[in-house]
């Protein structure tokens, strides 16, 4: 369990080195860095990812919870 969450972990905490190119510099406001978000595939995949990740991580704390739980009877 631990290994796998920290393997989840680590892989999340290595995303920020796939950035795009190009800066960031021209977002004037949240509309233009919603578009800029929204209207670029990395940032969309990001998010997917991101989603994924807190997906599967909640599945697994929840089995976890399932297992510990349980009485030897059960
Ligand atoms: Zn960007």
């Amino acid at each position: 369990m631990k290994p796998f969450l920290t393997l989840i972990f680590l892989a999340a905490s290595s995303l920020p080195a796939f950035a795009h190119a190009g800066a960031h510099d021209d977002l004037g406001g949240i509309a233009s860095a919603m578009a800029h978000l929204l209207g670029s595939p990395f940032h969309v995949a990001l998010v997917l990812a991101g989603l994924g990740a807190a997906v599967a991580a909640g599945l697994v704390l929840r089995r976890s919870r399932a297992t510990a739980s349980r009485t030897p009877g059960d």
